[in-house]
């Protein structure tokens, strides 16, 4: 299987952050709060440089944070703030049923189960504990490299192409 995921980076913090996401649910609604008020002002500024804005930081903050792979729709909130794209196989529902013994990937031995994981996380969260049991969608690539904010805040991350037969 060819995987196009970026090498894993283990920034320093990242793993803490992510093994407490009871602060990221916090600071993904203030996130949200303030993306969903200041980008609809940048776009009418600037357009270009608003987008630029938004896919930059996301490639920075959420790299480093998650190692996200910038798939353009983000679903951290319900996956235990754990990347589904970091899964070799891109699963977003769920693990295959080859997770080892020890909870770690089939694909790549020595790494965790992203999924393991994401459930495992998500059992500590307040906000959002149960929207890991919410059935997504298959990945629409036609959104990579979009900023998932931008594509949140125009309605296109739950739109799926014509004929998937899809009802978000
Ligand atoms: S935008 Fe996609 S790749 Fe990036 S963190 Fe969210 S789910 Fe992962």
């Amino acid at each position: 299987m060819v995987t196009h995921m970026k090498e894993a980076r283990r920034m320093p913090g990242a793993e803490w952050l992510k093994n407490h996401p009871r602060w990221l649910e916090r600071a993904y609604l203030f996130s949200k709060r303030i993306i969903m008020k200041a980008y609809p002002v940048m776009k009418r500024i600037h357009p270009r440089f608003a987008n630029w804005l938004m896919v930059r930081s996301e490639e920075v903050l959420k790299g480093w944070v998650f190692n996200c792979q910038m798939c353009g729709q983000c679903i951290l909130h319900s996956t235990g703030m754990t990347c589904p794209m970091n899964c070799p196989k891109n699963l977003r529902n769920g693990p295959c049923g080859g997770v080892r013994p020890n909870g770690h990937c089939e694909v790549i031995p020595e790494m965790p189960c992203v999924w393991v994981q994401a459930w495992e996380r998500s059992r500590t969260m307040l906000i959002f504990a149960d929207d890991i049991k919410v059935i997504q969608p298959p990945v629409n690539r036609t959104l990579q490299n979009e900023s998932a904010w931008v594509t949140m805040i125009e309605g296109r991350d739950v739109q799926t192409p014509k004929g998937w037969g899809w009802d978000a």
